[in-house]
Order: C-alpha cells, then structure tokens, then sequence
C-alpha cells in the first residue's frame, strides 16, 4: 500500500505529492516541525505538540496554516488512511513559496505557509528491544546556534552529531556547552544520583521536550526527587543512572558515555520505572 501524505489540504499518494523549489523551508531551513507518537492508533501527548508548535510559530513570526482542531483532524485521518497502529506523524509548516529567492519574509498575505505531514509506522515500538540492553553516547561540542527552544528543521548539526556517534560505534551523542550538557541530537538528556532525576532546566539552550514535560510531571506525582540544573560529562559518568526522553523514543536508559560504563552498565531502575509510568499514563489519555 503507497503510503498517503498531506500537502496544504491534499491528501495525496507520497510519490505525488510535491513543494516547490522556491519553498522557504527547502532554500533557508525556514521552517518549523513536530513529531507525534501514535500507541494502539492514538496519538499521544497531542495538545502538548499543538501548544509547543504554536510558540515555534509565534517565536518565528510565521502564520499557523490551520486550526487546532484542523490539525487534530488531519493527524487522525493519515493514521486512518495508512492504518497506523504504532508510529509516528511528522508535522512540518514552512513559511511558504514566495516563487523566489529573497532573505526577507515574504509578505504573509500573500504568501502561505506550508504544511505537510506524513505517517512513519513502527509497530510495536513501545517494546523496542534497545530498551532492554540501553544505549551508548559519545559527547561531542554544540555548535548549534542560540534559540533552540525553536523546534526549526534546521538538523544539519544533530544528523552529524549522529553520524560521529555513529563513526565512534555509538548510538547517540550528547552534546556540551562551556562544560554542561545541552541535550542529545534529538532528545533530552538526565542522570540519576542518589535518587534524585538531574536534568538541565529549560531556557533558550534546549529544546522544551514534550516528552521531557510529562516525565518530570510523573516523577514528582510518584514523589521522586527531581532538581533541573547543568551537569557534566564526569558527573554523567559517575552518576546511578542515565536516560533520555524524546516522543518517539519515550525513556530511553543509556548504559555507556564516552566509553564509560554507567551504574551497573544495564538499564537503570529508575529510567525504567519511568517508562513504564510514562507509557501508561500517555496511553490512557491518547486521543
Ligand atoms: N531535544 C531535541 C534537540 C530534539 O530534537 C527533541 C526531539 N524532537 C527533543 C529534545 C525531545 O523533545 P520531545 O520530547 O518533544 O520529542
């Protein structure tokens, strides 16, 4: 079955489905995203995605293409149309195709936004095998620019950074700035010490994950300890525990960073139990 996708109000064959070359998102990474798990054929975490798309917009002066309620409705007929059990759905709204090339917005009376979405289908990604075993990391420098916080398609420094994680046997990179942890190529980044769940606060250095919102919600209603403050690589190293969290990864224990092994080297009790609370409580209030 051809996958079908959506192009600014078109629901269309993938290998139909086109955006111009003059499209903003193509020539200047101008252009915002969100990915959305969908678990038993219901999308987890919806409204979080919607609001955080909504500040990425706002953040960038760019218009939303739809209603809320307009995207609630696509999401859900793309995972009708492709029978999506398990998987995600990539949202992405750029700022348009003025019908050339020029730094300055176009005039957004005149020029659209687009929108496209497509489904990735996993079926049963929530027992992902990795899980089991855990994840190794390499730390690499974040060169990225300054407003992480805006969720931009511009990926060219996270797909290297996997790319050296990669090259390194690894699986993942963490990346540091002036001695901290930012965040992973794609996820946020935590440690367990004695207890306690340490994970960078949020501000413009990191991306404000979803994932990352409804976790720490769940640690603390489970009465765990959690302090949001930078840590270090050594610190990483020399912690219980290590995790990740990431919409479509959920909680993810990281068992290795640098070459180090972390705790007792395996998938930590206190990650693990976050999974299992995390995808609990996301299914019973997918939609
Ligand atoms: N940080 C970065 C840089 C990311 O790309 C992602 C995933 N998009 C995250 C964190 C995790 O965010 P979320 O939990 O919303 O997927």
């Amino acid at each position: 079955m051809s996958r079908i996708v959506y192009v600014n109000g078109q629901y269309l064959p993938e290998a139909e489905a086109t955006v111009s070359i003059f499209d903003r998102g193509f020539l200047m990474a101008d252009g915002v995203y969100e990915v959305t798990s969908v678990l038993g054929g219901k999308l987890i975490d919806f409204a979080g995605h919607s609001v955080r798309l909504a500040r990425s917009l706002n953040e960038l002066d760019m218009a939303a293409p739809c209603s809320d309620e307009e995207l609630l409705e696509i999401h859900r007929e793309l995972v009708a149309r492709n029978e999506i059990t398990d998987g995600m759905i990539y949202l992405q709204v750029t700022r348009g195709n003025p019908g050339d090339r020029d730094f300055a917005y176009p005039d957004p009376a005149v020029t659209k936004p687009t929108l496209v979405m497509f489904t990735q289908s996993k079926p049963g990604m929530a027992d992902s095998p990795v899980t089991k075993t855990g994840i190794k990391v390499i730390s690499i420098e974040d060169i990225r620019w300054g407003r992480r916080d805006i969720k931009t398609v511009q990926l060219l420094y996270p797909s290297m950074g996997k790319m050296m994680a990669k090259k390194a046997g690894a699986d993942d990179a963490w990346m540091v700035e002036d001695g901290a942890v930012t965040e992973g190529t794609s996820n946020n980044a935590y440690i367990v010490k004695n207890g306690r769940i340490i994970t960078r606060q949020l501000s413009t250095d990191i991306l404000h994950g979803i994932t990352r919102a409804a976790v720490l919600r769940f640690a603390k209603e489970a009465q765990m300890m959690v302090e949001e403050r930078p840590f270090t690589i050594e610190e990483a190293q020399a912690a219980d525990e290590a995790f990740f969290t990431s919409a479509s990864a959920f909680v993810m224990p990281v068992v290795e960073i640098d070459g180090a092994s972390i705790g007792a080297g395996k998938p930590g009790p206190v990650a693990m139990r976050l999974r299992e609370i995390y995808l609990e409580e996301s299914r019973k209030t997918a939609i």
